[in-house]
């Protein structure tokens, strides 16, 4: 195990990616910040590390985590999740609010803040949860503002948790407040009455399987939630974040509101870029995710829309369960899988297939995230002064996901099998060695908390 890279590392010769340029050449680090990313930086560092024929990438970002801790050991823990992201160059992870208790008050906020830094092995931020605060809701967002919460996450359909969604009160006055402010807030955007209407009738069918369970939450309910969501962004200038969107369908509108006065960005996973309910069937309720994983001519759409521009962000939606929760019918079983460790790898994994370009990836998995909650420069970057999250891949290493690699308590992914090419080698987390020879060698918990510039 190597220690103590803190003070003057050279990255050599690497493939240096960044969204609009990639260059051969040297990254200098030093007390933990990038010092100078160039060509032939003169010698005498006390670690040289060689990237000849490797990318080098900022740390990924991200924003969508479900740690489930507190109150939710059972399905995983933090420093499990947090390994993982580290193994898969993931440097910053965004923790979702809806643990037990779910994170609604500054006192619940900062005690989970001080029993995940005692966890992390990344660097890591926390929502709070946005749901109908009775009295004054302005007061309590500013309050959870004032603490470090990194953004809002709004539950509009059914989710883990069954957190009630928030009335129009305060999703109006959350809205209004992002857009003076600059947080954003984050939707799980589905109608609740579309979901409740459809799943009636899949059920009363008799249907099962992942096709039945698209069918009970149609893109239908998808798209008039987004236009509920996008629609007071615009009236009140809001940003509106639009999480793990998987219709195609859905685009029509957020392009409608791009370049009105709402900020409407959208996230997707690659859960809906990789896997189809008609190629991927067999995983039956293992794939089960809210909203649904859709059909095969959607998700060459969604490349499409990813393509061109249509989607901020990629993030992985990590959402573990037990096993227990994973079996039985289609509608018993709990929603959601874990993927914190692969995110990345499967972008990077779909660039040197020639699907997107390697800049995008570092646009959609770093920047972009960094970006929209605020952590930017510091974060995302190679910039000078930012801190030294960085990710060396071999892009000429092929490898198939074992379930051994799998840092998760339960190792419950459809990634398990795929064979996947650029491998991650070496992960520095503020100038720290975390992940050498694709192997975890940090030795403690070394992420710290990060509230939002705002
Ligand atoms: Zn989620």
């Amino acid at each position: 195990m190597i220690q103590g890279l803190s003070v003057g590392i050279l990255i050599r010769g690497g493939t240096i990616v960044l969204k609009d340029t990639i260059t051969v050449g040297e990254v200098l680090v030093d007390e933990g910040k990038v010092v100078r990313v160039g060509k032939s930086i003169e010698s005498g560092y006390s670690k040289v590390v060689n990237a000849s024929g490797k990318l080098v990438l900022p740390g990924a970002v991200d924003p969508h985590v479900h740690g489930r801790e507190p109150g939710l050991l059972h399905k995983d823990n933090f420093a499990n999740t947090t390994k993982a992201a580290a193994l898969g160059g993931v440097t910053t992870v965004l923790e979702m609010p809806n643990t037990l208790p779910p994170v609604d008050s500054p006192e619940r906020l900062v005690e989970k803040r001080e029993l995940l830094s005692s966890r992390s092995f990344v660097d890591f931020g926390l929502y709070a949860v946005l749901y109908d605060y009775p009295g004054d809701a302005e007061k309590r967002i500013r309050e959870l503002l004032e603490v470090g919460a990194i953004g809002f996450k709004a539950f509009l359909a059914q989710t883990t948790g069954n957190l009630p969604p928030p009335s129009f009160r305060s999703l109006y006055v959350a809205l209004k407040l992002s857009g003076e402010l600059g947080f954003p807030v984050v939707f799980h955007a589905e109608d609740r009455g579309c979901v409740e209407y459809f799943t009636e009738l899949a059920r009363g069918r008799g249907l099962e399987g992942l096709a039945a369970y698209n069918e009970a939450r149609p893109p239908l309910c998808e798209e008039l939630s987004i236009e509920y969501v996008a629609s007071i962004a615009r009236a009140t200038g809001g940003r509106a974040y639009i999480a793990h969107l998987s219709s195609s369908t859905a685009f029509t509108i957020v392009k409608r509101y791009r370049g009105s006065s709402a900020k409407i960005y959208v996230e997707t996973t690659p859960t809906y870029l990789f896997f189809d309910y008609e190629e991927h069937s067999h995983f039956g309720p293992l794939l089960k995710v809210n909203p649904p994983i859709r059909s095969s001519s959607n998700r060459r759409e969604l490349w499409a829309a990813l393509r061109s521009g249509l989607v901020d962000v990629v993030g992985s939606d990590h959402a573990p369960h037990a096993p227990h929760e994973k079996q039985g019918s289609i509608w018993e079983a709990a929603a959601g899988i874990p993927g914190v460790q692969h995110v990345l790898s499967l972008m990077v994994h779909a660039a040197l297939e020639g699907l997107i370009d390697v800049g995008k990836v570092v646009e959609l998995c770093s920047e972009n995230p960094a970006k929209v909650f605020g952590l930017y420069p510091r974060k995302g970057s190679l910039l000078p002064g930012a801190d030294a999250d960085i990710v060396i891949v071999d892009p000429s290493k092929e490898y198939v996901v074992r379930e051994e690699d799998l840092a998760y308590v339960h190792k419950l992914t459809p990634v398990i099998g795929m064979r996947l090419r650029g491998k991650v080698e070496k992960v520095l987390l503020r100038g720290e060695l975390v992940v050498d020879d694709g192997e975890l060698v940090a030795d403690r918990p070394l992420g710290t908390f990060l509230s939002r510039r705002w």
